[in-house]
């Protein structure tokens, strides 16, 4: 099969039951942005291949895998698919699978590896990646230079949508396993947590609490504002180590990386480590008892004042518009 000019190859990021994750619009869009976006869907499932086409892959490569969630049959499918297409770059989604697969492919490709990116673009040269870095004190670029670039890209950084296509090109590709050294893993147990909130990473809106909440419970004042707004839940390392809500929820340096549209910040003092985690959102607004508390340098609206205070008056108010 001949392949579009510029192909960009995009690993679609699929859950355990074969679905594209909700990585998978962002990862085509931004692949749209810099050439023609084909995409590689581990496991052929329908659905994700539905998925990848009407984020704007005109070309869907599937592989037979047993199980999406193993990485070394996933190296081998993107390897092969690399190897087939001969990409301009290589976008695979940030997160804790697509960072192994991304730097297993790079080691068999010999390509360059650039990760947690925030955003790509072209020059006469070729394919760069954008990272927002230090805490997100500095934005910086990387590109190779030889090769196609392999990168990861930041979940919910890119707003780049590519445009439907209604029937795409569908080719299932023969993977030969490798054979490669992996780890094995114990036994995984999947636990099942119902919630009708968007998941922290990727969420397009994120409510975050800190130690300024006091307590397990008065921490609920941060998911009642997170439903009003139809937010996922955040929350700072002090609120998190102090029993509020559990780790999942952490932002920032050692917890979860996030780039939404609106990030809101109750009672957090915007520590460096938090800002590394929250400081790429469009649009940042702190509500803090301290006026000179950090947290008020970087955000675009700031109001002065006690959460316990303010809060249920944003969400009387929201709740009176409606939303
Ligand atoms: C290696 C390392 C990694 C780390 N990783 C992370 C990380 O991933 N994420 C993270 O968040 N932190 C991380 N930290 C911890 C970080 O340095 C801070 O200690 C932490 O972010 C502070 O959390 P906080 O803002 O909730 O608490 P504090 O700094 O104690 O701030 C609480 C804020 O609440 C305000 N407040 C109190 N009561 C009210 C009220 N009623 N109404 C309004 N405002 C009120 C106070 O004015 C204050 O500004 C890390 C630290 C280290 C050393």
């Amino acid at each position: 099969m001949g392949y579009p000019e510029n192909p960009i190859l995009v690993l679609v990021d699929v859950t355990p039951a074969g679905d594209a994750a909700p990585s998978t619009s962002a990862l085509l869009g931004a692949a749209s942005t810099i050439g023609s976006p084909i995409a590689l869907v581990p496991g052929g499932a329908q659905s994700a291949v539905d998925a990848a086409a009407a984020a704007g892959a005109a070309v869907v490569l599937t592989a037979a895998v047993d199980d999406t969630q193993l990485i070394v049959p996933l190296v081998d499918a993107l390897h092969t698919a690399y190897a087939r297409v001969q990409p301009d770059a290589v976008l695979v989604s940030n997160s804790i699978v697509g960072r192994d697969v991304a730097g297993r492919l790079a080691v068999r490709t010999r390509g360059a590896l650039s990760v947690d990116a925030i955003g790509v673009s072209r020059d006469d040269q070729g394919v760069v990646a954008h990272h927002s870095v230090y805490g997100g004190a500095y934005l910086v670029d990387s590109a190779p230079t030889y090769g196609a670039p392999i990168v990861t890209v930041r979940q919910g950084a890119v707003e780049a949508r590519g445009e439907a296509v209604a029937s795409p090109a569908v080719e299932e590709l023969e993977v030969v396993g490798s054979g490669a050294a992996a780890a094995t893993a114990g036994p995984v147990e999947a636990i099942e947590q119902e919630s009708s909130r968007p998941e922290l990473r990727g969420a397009a809106r994120v409510v975050s609490g800190g130690r300024g909440l006091g307590s397990k419970e008065q921490f609920a004042l941060v998911e009642q504002l997170a439903d009003a707004l139809g937010a996922a839940v955040g929350a700072s390392r002090a609120a998190v180590d102090a029993g509020y809500i559990p780790y999942a929820h952490q932002v920032g340096q050692t917890g979860v990386s996030v780039s939404p549209q609106l990030y809101v910040a109750l009672g957090i003092s915007g520590a460096i480590q938090h800002r590394a985690g929250m400081q790429t959102a469009k649009t940042i607004v702190a509500i803090n008892k301290d006026g000179e508390a950090p947290i008020f340098d970087i955000a675009d609206f700031g109001i002065v004042g006690d959460v316990f205070t303010v809060v249920p008056q944003v969400i009387q108010a929201l709740e009176a518009r409606g939303k």
